[in-house]
């Protein structure tokens, strides 16, 4: 007779899955490196709890998916959970066969599970104590059932985030964040419906729909552990809790999980290492994809810094691509003519302003000096506006305050912001009115107060690709029951006040102009690109931990003549005089789309 035979226990427990992965981390490392009244910051604040001996697998929390119902969060995994005292009733031979399938010695084996002091996953070196597990191949988990050891069994869980994420900053992330979900939700927690310790959206779309992503109830395995039966295996692992069929709720996104992946890839692989690239459907605004760098691991995030953040929503300044806009607002109020001449000698003779072509570019049209990005020109064509104009103009084409998708929720009639850490779009610092000669001169070549998320540029380009009509951006359009049926839709929306902002003919004389960029422009490189491409390089001076960097942009879309995708990329905080990244990982973007099948 077996050892382990003698014992007679029936252990009920609970198993910690990915959701709750990392927490601690979270709690433990955040440090004072969050910026003030975000959620972070809620979590800085944090104290650290002591973790529950039994941890729940599923609070219920609805999902995210992609456009056609691909999981962004949510993957089960097998792992080897181990119970306490197990490792004491191996024999020899179990432990020797154990340590070779995980690849590990007998030695660390035995002492990783003397640390298991309740059920633990074998995860070793994790950082989350055992709460999530070390996904195992089918092989292994195979050659383990066949084991039948006594104290240790292989079981699945569900982790909230798959290790190869895709839009990991758009989704976001949870985290249990007791002081939030005091002042959130306190009826619930008085209901029992949330426990403290519940994950709560720290980010993203977590962070924006957190409030309808709560389920029905939460869901644990229990496990019974019988030592008269043939181990663990024969007794199964099983689900109690909620059996709400409508449950969990499924958030069916914008994104094309095929465009992600190419586009992150394609991002990668050209070298932005701290940026955002922003990709939406021409026709409508969706997002269909938006990726950040660098990248962050929710299960790690790192103490300092701010890997997390969605530089896609974060304003900076826009340099020369600024100068599309100016173009569209100067022709629609008439001050300019495409083939109206300027002289650059790359000096303007004011305000210290110069052309960054040294010597000028001479005698040149309006519409040469967009695609040469000319200073000289747009310098004195913003000189012709004033500050209230081209507010605006700012105000209806999305270029000003934010624009991702707003609205109410149905389901508690509250206000339900798609984006809420979307930084405010501005052209001025101070009044429109105020806007002195120099101010519009700098203004009008980016390189004063203006600042743009890349998902306003990417916005703009989209506004002009379809003639002209802004719209406000969404990242989902729908919320599911678990049955399929709708709990709610996120209707597309024009920007308030948009309507017709600019006449079909300035919007048609502006993307010619973007079409001369690639031609014999600044974006010249791209005119070898599978599709037609147009759109409008840009580089903003800015300081990045003491020293002088540029921002490089590229906004455009494509193609040309049916356009189905705008872009626009960002390259933060480049090496002056370095050649435009930006403009490489577009055309990179644009390639891997056009690759896409149809
Ligand atoms: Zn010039």
């Amino acid at each position: 007779m077996r050892l382990h035979r003698l014992f007679h226990v029936l252990l009920a427990f609970t198993l910690g899955i990915g959701l709750l992965a990392g927490r601690l981390l979270w709690l433990q490392t955040w440090g004072g490196a969050a910026p003030r009244g975000s959620a972070a910051a809620d979590a800085t604040a944090m104290s650290v709890r002591q973790r529950a001996q039994g941890v729940t697998l599923d609070p219920g929390r609805g999902h995210i998916a992609d456009r056609s119902g691909e999981p962004l969060t949510g993957v089960t995994v097998e792992g080897l959970l181990l119970l306490p005292g197990g490792a004491e009733r191996l024999t020899e031979s179990e432990r020797r066969q154990l340590a070779r399938i995980l690849n590990v010695s007998p030695m660390r084996l035995s002492d990783e599970w003397r640390k298991a002091d309740r059920p633990t996953w074998w995860n070793p070196g994790a950082r989350d104590g055992g709460a999530s597990p070390a996904p195992l191949t089918r092989e292994q988990a195979e050659a383990i059932r066949r084991l039948r050891l006594a104290g240790a069994t292989v079981a699945s869980a569900v982790k909230r985030y798959p290790e190869a994420r895709i839009a990991a900053h758009l989704v976001g992330f949870v985290a249990e964040q007791p002081e939030r979900m005091t002042a959130l939700y306190e009826k619930q927690l008085v209901d029992g419906q949330l426990s403290l310790s519940t994950p709560i959206g720290a980010a993203g779309l977590e962070l924006a729909f957190d409030r309808l992503l709560h389920g029905a109830g939460e869901s644990r395995i229990v496990s019974y552990i019988d030592g008269h039966g043939a181990g663990l295996d024969g007794l199964g692992v099983k689900t109690v809790g909620s059996s709400n069929p409508y449950y969990p709720l499924r958030l069916i996104t914008t994104v094309d999980a095929a465009a992600q992946r190419a586009v992150e890839a394609a991002a990668d692989a050209a070298g932005l290492d701290k940026g955002a690239v922003v990709v939406l459907d021409a026709a409508t605004s969706d997002i269909v994809a938006m990726a950040s760098r660098p990248a962050y691991e929710a299960e790690r995030l790192s103490p300092q810094g701010d890997d997390w953040a969605n530089r896609a929503i974060r304003a900076v300044a826009p340099g020369s691509i600024m100068k599309s806009f100016v173009a569209a607002v100067a022709l629609e109020e008439g001050v300019v003519r495409p083939d109206e001449t300027f002289d650059c000698d790359g000096t303007y003779g004011r305000y210290g302003l110069t052309c960054w072509k040294e010597g000028g570019h001479g005698h040149i049209t309006f519409a040469e000096a967009l695609a040469a990005s000319c200073n000289i020109a747009f310098a004195e064509v913003g000189e012709r506006l004033d500050g209230e104009t081209l507010q605006r103009y700012a105000g209806a084409l999305g270029v000003i305050g934010t624009v991702g998708w707003k609205g109410v929720s149905d389901v508690d009639g509250r206000p339900l912001s798609q984006l809420p850490e979307e930084q405010a779009n501005r052209l001025f610092a101070a009044s429109p009115s105020d806007a002195d000669g120099g101010i519009l001169a700098q203004t009008a070549i980016g390189q004063r107060d203006t600042r743009w998320t890349p998902l306003a540029a990417a916005n703009w380009m989209a506004t002009l690709a379809r003639g002209g009509a802004p719209a406000s951006p969404r990242a989902a359009a729908e919320l599911r029951y678990a049955d399929g049926h709708a709990v709610e839709r996120y209707a597309a929306k024009a920007l308030p006040g948009g309507a017709a902002a600019i006449s079909p003919r300035t919007t048609r004389l502006v993307r010619g102009m973007l079409e001369g960029v690639v031609q014999s422009g600044t974006g010249a490189s791209l005119r070898n690109a599978s599709w037609p491409l147009a759109g409008k390089s840009g580089t903003a001076e800015a300081t990045a931990g003491g020293r002088d960097v540029v921002h490089q942009w590229f906004a455009g879309y494509g193609p040309v003549d049916r356009p189905r995708y705008a872009v626009a990329v960002l390259a933060e905080s480049r090496p002056l005089g370095s050649a435009n990244r930006a403009t490489a990982v577009f055309k990179a973007v644009m390639e891997a789309l056009a690759a896409l099948p149809e």
